[in-house]
Formats: structure tokens, sequence, C-alpha cells
């Protein structure tokens, strides 16, 4: 059976994918920089045997491998490549080498794991039916993201896929296990750059000056108050302010405070409507206080949302391939990944990988520096996203 002898070779994968995380991971390179590590991935590809590959976005590319009967239905899957700007803290032989640079969000993991995938069906193209699209993305972690760029250059066309798979990390769920969840997952997010400009000067004379600090002081309140007051408790709706620079001193007064932040929600309709909010309120207090406001949103990716059909299906081939007990429901999540433009496109179904392992110390979050991954995971990452590729070959358009 299929799913017994793509199991067999992932397992007999299992050290080279392990080897390829090893190296990605020990030579991180940032979003839209990833020049060697593309060329890294067609290289191994074409050491597959792989030979319809096309560079596109400039650090991605897309590769295809047929099937019998390669027009019968078309699937893409998906690894993002990039790295963050993060110095690693882990004392472990495939430390980054690169200074201020690591894959603390496990791109390095969805790479590895597609190049396992590819290998699997490419050893196994007499036994499906179609088309497996392999898109390795460059820029997930940056606005306007990889994923964009690669549909504006043809990643989604000649062959159009019916429908595209993504994997991600998740150092919450122990490793053996996978989660899914159909409809809306993750949410929109928006980067909120703020200046508000008074009069600066001595601390001693307030009444001769426009002071920003209290300004800003008061539109933080405000704009928390407009989103939980407009936003409806149906719709989950984040609104964060990280950064707020005052660069005056115990005396003084500065000319302006900079405030930065971040907007995040479930819903396409909503976000427009409180990107207008804001910016009114912030207009409205900013200048009834004597000052002015720049008040500019940087719209980032939108939410994701997995096809109910697809993604059942995906989740029943996870049941069959990893038992019922390993398969988990998952909540909304509130960060923002750029696998949503692709599926703005097309159907879509990401899934989220189970990496931690408690018993070894493997439980730092992604993002941080001392992100680490349960490297079983690889095999069932790799082995798992090529059965349900294949599964999902089985079904017509
Ligand atoms: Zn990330
Ligand atoms: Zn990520």
């Amino acid at each position: 059976m299929v799913k017994d002898l793509i199991k067999s070779l992932a397992a007999d994968y299992k050290a080279s994918i392990i080897a390829h995380r090893r190296h990605l991971h020990a030579h991180p390179e940032l979003s839209f920089q990833e020049f060697e590590t593309v060329s890294y991935v067609e290289q191994e590809l074409r050491d597959i045997g792989i030979t319809d590959i096309e560079t596109k976005a400039d650090t991605g590319l897309v590769a295809h491998i047929q099937g019998k009967n390669p027009d019968k239905k078309i699937i893409a899957l998906r690894g993002d490549m990039d790295a963050l700007p993060i110095h690693e803290q882990n004392e472990v032989p495939y430390k980054s080498t690169k200074e201020g640079i690591m894959h603390a969000c496990g791109h390095d993991v969805h790479t590895s794991s597609l190049l396992g995938t590819a290998r699997i069906l490419f050893n196994l193209r007499e036994h499906f039916e179609g088309t497996v699209k392999l898109i390795f993305q460059p820029g997930e972690e940056l606005i306007p993201g990889g994923a964009s760029l690669m549909i504006k250059d043809g990643a989604l066309q000649n062959p159009t896929p019916a429908g595209i798979i993504g994997q991600h990390v998740m150092p919450l769920i122990p490793v053996g296990q996978v989660g899914f969840r159909k409809g809306m997952y993750m949410a929109s997010a928006d980067e909120l750059y703020i200046t508000v400009k008074g009069k600066g000067g001595h601390g001693a004379i307030p009444e001769s000056l426009v002071d920003p600090v209290l300004i800003a002081s008061h539109l933080i309140v405000a704009l928390q108050q407009v989103i939980s007051r407009n936003a409806s408790p149906k719709i989950p709706s984040v609104l964060s302010f990280g950064r707020v620079e005052a660069l005056g001193a115990t005396n003084i007064i500065p000319n302006e405070v900079k405030i930065q932040g971040t907007f995040r929600t479930l819903d396409e309709a909503w976000r427009a409507k409180a990107h207008e909010h804001m910016t009114t309120i912030a207009k409205g207090l900013v200048e009834g206080m004597g000052g002015t406001v720049d008040f500019e949103v940087r719209k980032g990716y939108p939410f994701l949302k997995n096809a109910e059909a697809l993604t059942s299906r995906a989740e029943e081939a996870a049941i069959e391939y990893l038992g019922h007990e390993n398969v988990l429901p998952l909540d909304i999540w509130m960060a923002a990944e750029d696998f949503s433009y692709y599926t703005q496109e097309i159907d879509g179904c990401f899934y989220r990988l189970g990496t931690r392992n408690e018993a070894k110390g493997i439980t730092s979050g992604v993002h941080t520096p001392t992100f680490d991954i349960d490297e079983d995971a690889l095999e069932i990452g790799a082995g798992l996203m090529a059965w349900i590729a294949v599964n999902e070959l089985k079904y017509t358009k």
C-alpha cells in the first residue's frame, strides 16, 4: 500500500532530511536574501532527479513532479525558507554560523521536510496520478510576504493547482502529533506607525509648550477603546503597542513621540473599518489637544482561511497516517502567515507539525533565541505531507 511505502521511505530518508535541516539551520539567510538556501534546494531537487525547476521571485523556486496522467489534477506543496534577525542561544552542533541570524521560526524544518517529501513523491511517481507542484518561497517573515511575490511571478500558473498544502512547526504540540483547523485560522496583521507632534521645550514651562508625551498617552488609551467598543465580540481583534519613543529627559519635553504597534483581526470588512476609526480618532484627539499626528497603517498579510473540504480530506489522511489520537483540533491563532495569500487565490490547508519534547527540554516558542525542535518531527513532516498529497490526488477536480 502507498501509505506503507511512504512510511518506509520517510524512515529511510530521515537521516538525510535531518542533515538538510542541520545544514540550513547552520546557514540561515534573512528574508529575500535566500540565495544560498535556494541554490541548495535546487541542487537537492536535481540530485533527486527533478528537472522541471524554475526560479521565481528571485530567491524562490517552483518545481513539478509528474505522476501518471499528469494533467489530471495538480496539488501544490509549500515550504518557506527565510530566517529571522535573532542571535541563536542554543549550544548545538548545528548552531547558526551567522551572527544575529537564526532559523527561529522553523522554516529550515519546512524546507528540509519538503525536500524529503519531494524525494518520496519522486520515487513513488508511478503510484499517483496528477502533478505535484513544489513551491519553495522566500520572505515569509517580511511584508509584503514572499507568497505574494511568488503569486505575482506566476507560481500558481502553468499549471494552476486545485489546492495548496502548507505545514508549520508548532512547539506547543508534542512531536508525533499534528493539528488541523477548518475555516478561519490565522489573523490579518497590520503595522501601525504613529508620530504625535507637539512643541518641545523645558519641562518647567509646560504652559508654553504642546506636550506630545501626554497626548500620546491619551492616544494609546483611546485607541484601545476604539477597538474594544467597535469590534463585534464575535470577531477576534488585537491591538498592541510595543514601541513608544519619546526622546526627552526629566526636564525636557520632546517635540514628538513615535508609537508602533500591531492590529490583528479575522474579518476583512472590520479590518478596513478599524483602520478608518483609528485614524479618525487619532486625528481628532491629537488636534484637540493642540498637536498634529501622522497615522500610518502598513497593511500586512490577509487572514488565513483553511478550505473546508480540502482540510477535511487532509485531516482524514493525517488520521490514517498517525492515528486518531495524534491529530488534534487547533484554536484560532492570532499570528499572521503569508500562506494566506495563496488561500485568497485557491483552496488551501495550513496545518501544524508538533515539534515539542519536554523530556529533552525542547519547549521554547518560535521567534525566541532558544527555539529548537525534536528532529523526529522531520520524518513525520516529510512523510505526512507526501501522504496528504497522494491522497488528495485520488480526488478529481
Ligand atoms: Zn515566524
Ligand atoms: Zn513561520
